[in-house]
Parts: structure tokens; sequence; C-alpha cells
């Protein structure tokens, strides 16, 4: 075993590897630059995590050569995806109207993903992934950030970089210790995350609402990945309920689960997930920026913070890869980043706000469903669907790989 330094100096520093600090990571070693990536973990393996991989993800994965290799791994093709609300079957996405390389989005857990990333970056001799390694601290010299420090099973570890990104999420300690600010966007509801089993006649839907509540079911193969919206705050009196409360509820929403919602035993087996939505004012300082949810924590709804995360590294690596090159980041291309990147993290979560309104409003409220006319009568048109499809499946502003391959 190899012993460990205890201070280390490389380029680009990267804490946390999820979507975003993997793929960063990967594109700077890819075009030759050092980069280390440092993940508290000691596996990407965790649960109830976003897992749907869109079209835009699936087209920068095509850029680079790795789609092929990337579709083997274990997923499920989704090429439409369908709603009971109230009484109308919605067809809420359709993914035959893009344009894009892949008509269909992926569920791969993020797990595989993660992995997956892993193994391609370390074909790259500038690539060092290092797990188990927490930051506690950034390093400030002068007004900049000169590296970090973090603790690792052997010890602690001083990491100094040209520049430090941080992408380790919505609980970002990095965001913590930079003194950025932040503006919460808000959100009225948490979710109520669990498992249960899926059958092979089950529906395929992926959402289901009625008299005030909201089940989503992401198919996960042998099971379903499920969440129940509740009202923010309202999670410790739904427990004193007992579990029996949100067992007729998921029954009353998705009635079709009925034979196996005894699955859930007690309250262990659901996990309370308080859903957070806000941005960072400035994503970076002298010798920091911040991206993914570190930058903009966001919401579940509609699955799209994975893509996000991915579209801010792909940005941030095609401005980024030549400065590093020459030891030469400056300010004006942290901003450039955030100037590229603010407004579809702006628009998307103003579309998220939009629908977790319609979802609040009903929240609590007895009586079943129904769609007012017009919008039924909308509905028969394909225009909602595909502007659903495109703002899910591809998102504002798409970005592209322009970095070289070493
Ligand atoms: C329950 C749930 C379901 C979701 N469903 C979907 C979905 O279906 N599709 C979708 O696209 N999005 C979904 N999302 C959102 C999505 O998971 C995130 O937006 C996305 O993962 C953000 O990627 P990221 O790399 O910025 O951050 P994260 O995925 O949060 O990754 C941050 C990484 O940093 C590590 N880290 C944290 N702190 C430290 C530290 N101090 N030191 C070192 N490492 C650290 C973490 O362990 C983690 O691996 C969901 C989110 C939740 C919570």
């Amino acid at each position: 075993m190899n012993a460990l330094p205890d201070e280390l100096r490389v380029r680009c520093c990267v804490a946390g590897g999820g979507p975003a600090g993997m793929m960063l990571g990967y594109l700077l070693a890819r075009s030759g630059i050092e980069v280390l990536v440092l993940e508290k973990h000691a596996d990407f393996l965790r649960d109830f995590r976003g897992d749907t991989l869109h079209a835009s993800t699936l087209e920068t994965m095509a850029e680079l050569g790795l789609l092929d290799e990337l579709l083997k791994r274990p997923h499920q093709k989704i090429n439409q995806v369908r709603a009971l609300i109230g009484g109308d079957d919605i067809l809420l996405g359709d993914l035959s109207y893009l344009r894009t390389r892949c008509r269909f989005m992926t569920l791969m857990p993020q797990w595989d993903f993660l992995n997956f990333l892993a193994e391609q970056g370390r074909r790259f001799p500038t690539f060092k992934l290092r797990m188990q390694t927490e930051i506690t601290e950034l390093i400030e010299t002068d007004g900049r950030i000169a590296g970090l420090r973090a603790k690792a099973p052997d010890g602690s570890l001083v990491v100094r970089a040209d520049l430090v990104v941080g992408a380790d999420g919505r609980h970002s300690r990095v965001r913590e210790c930079s003194g950025l600010d932040v503006k919460n966007v808000g959100s009225p509801m948490d979710s109520l995350q669990f498992r249960l089993s899926r059958l092979p006649n089950d529906p395929d839907r992926m959402l289901y609402s009625d008299r005030g509540m909201t089940v989503v079911t992401i198919n996960r193969g042998d099971y379903w990945h499920c969440g129940f919206a509740i009202p923010k705050g309202t999670a410790d009196a739904m427990r004193q309920e007992g579990i029996e409360g949100l067992r007729a509820r998921i029954i009353q929403t998705a009635p079709f689960l009925h034979d196996r919602v005894t699955e859930l035993h007690d309250w262990t087996n659901v996990k309370l997930l308080t859903i957070r939505a806000d941005r960072l004012k400035s994503w970076h300082r002298p010798g920091l920026l911040c991206i993914g949810d570190a930058a903009h924590a966001m919401s579940p709804i509609g699955g799209v913070g994975i893509n996000l995360a991915i579209q801010d590294a792909v940005a941030a690596a095609n401005t980024l890869t030549e400065p590093l090159r020459a030891g030469a980041v400056r300010d004006e291309h942290l901003a450039k980043i955030q100037r590229r990147r603010a407004l579809p993290t702006r628009l998307t979560q103003r579309m998220q706000g939009v629908i977790q309104k319609q979802v609040w409003r009903g929240l609590g409220k007895a009586q079943p469903v129904r769609l007012p006319l017009p919008v039924r009568m909308l509905e028969r048109t394909t225009l909602p669907c595909r502007m659903r499809t495109r703002f899910i499946a591809v998102g504002f502003r798409p970005e592209h790989v322009q970095t070289p391959k070493n």
C-alpha cells in the first residue's frame, strides 16, 4: 500500500466525486491536465440518488466516444413517460420528438455511471481520484483560494492547486467555507423516498397524482424507487400517524401497489428527502469555482439535476482547459462559466417552481382531481408534450465538448 503524502500540488483539485466532479475530472484528464478528485465516501454506492441520464448527457457521452461502452452497463431505456393525473392518462414526455442522437433516456443507477466515469478517467495518467477523503477547509492566501485541507483514514491531507472546484453537492462544504452568498429559491414540499417490488405486469407510468397526493415511481428493474410528495415540514406528523397512514395514501394514489405496501415494515424503510432549491449569487472567487448542486441545489422535479451538473462540467472544461494548461486561470474565466450556465439554471429552477406550485396546491386536498377542460384539450395536441420533452431531456442551452483529447 502506498504511503500517502500529506501535501500535494496539482493544477486542479475537484471537491466531490458526483456527476459534476467526475465528469470535470474526466474531461480535464482527457486533455492532459493534472486533476485530483476527492470523494468523501469509500464508494459510489448510495441509495435514493438520481439516476436518469437524459438525452443531453447521452449526447455528451457520444461526443466523447463513450456512449456505446456506457450503454453496455445495466440500464433501462425509456422512450415515453406517462402519468395518471386524476382520471386522465397524460403523455408527459415522448423522446421520439427529439432531434438528438439518442431519442430515449436511460435509468442507470448513479453508482454505475460514476464507476464508469472513474474507470474511463483512470485511463489517463493525469487523472487521480481519492476516495474516503473529505474536504474540511479551504486554504486562502492573499485573498485567493490556494488549496484545501481534507481528512482521510490515514491522516490529514493538504492539497495546493491553481484552481479548486467545489462539486460537493447540495450540502457543499466548499460552498460553506467559501463565504459565497446563497439565494434560496425555496420549495414548498419534501419527499418520502422508499422502494417497493416491481412486478412484470405493473403499469409503466412514472407519476400518479390524485386527491392531493402524488407518487413518483421510477423503474429500477426489479423494484420501484418511489417518492411521495408531502408539504414541507409535515414528515414528523405523518410518522406519528404510523406507517399504516402512508401505506393507505400510497394505495389511494397508485392502487396497483396495494399488494406490496406491507414491504414498508416501518419508518426505517422510508427516507425523508428535504427538497432544497437554491443557487449561489456568484459561483466563484479567485482560485475557486462551484458547479453542479454546489452552485445550485436542484429540486428532483423532472430529474434534471445530473444533467445540469454534467452540462456545468462540460462548460467548465471548455473554458478552463487552456488557462489551466498555461497556469493562468483568471477570474474572468470563472465569470464566463457562470455567465454561460446561470441562465439555464435559473430557467430550470423557475420551471421546477411552476410544477412544484401545481403539485403543492393540490397537496392535502381530499377531492378527486380532474384537469381543467382547456388543459385536457391542449393535451390532445402534441405541443405540451413536445415542450416538456425538450425542457427535460435537453434543457436550456445544451453544451458541446470542445476540449481536445490529448
Ligand atoms: C433523492 C434524490 C433523487 C433525485 N433524482 C434525480 C433524478 O432522477 N435525476 C436527476 O437528474 N437528478 C436527480 N436528483 C438530483 C441529482 O442527484 C443532483 O442534482 C446531482 O447528483 C448533482 O450532481 P453533483 O455532482 O453536483 O452533486 P452530488 O451528486 O451531490 O455529488 C456530490 C459528491 O460530493 C461528495 N461530497 C460531499 N461533501 C464532500 C466533502 N466534504 N468532501 C468530499 N466529498 C464530498 C458526495 O459524497 C457526492 O459524491 C435527485 C436528488 C435526490 C436527492
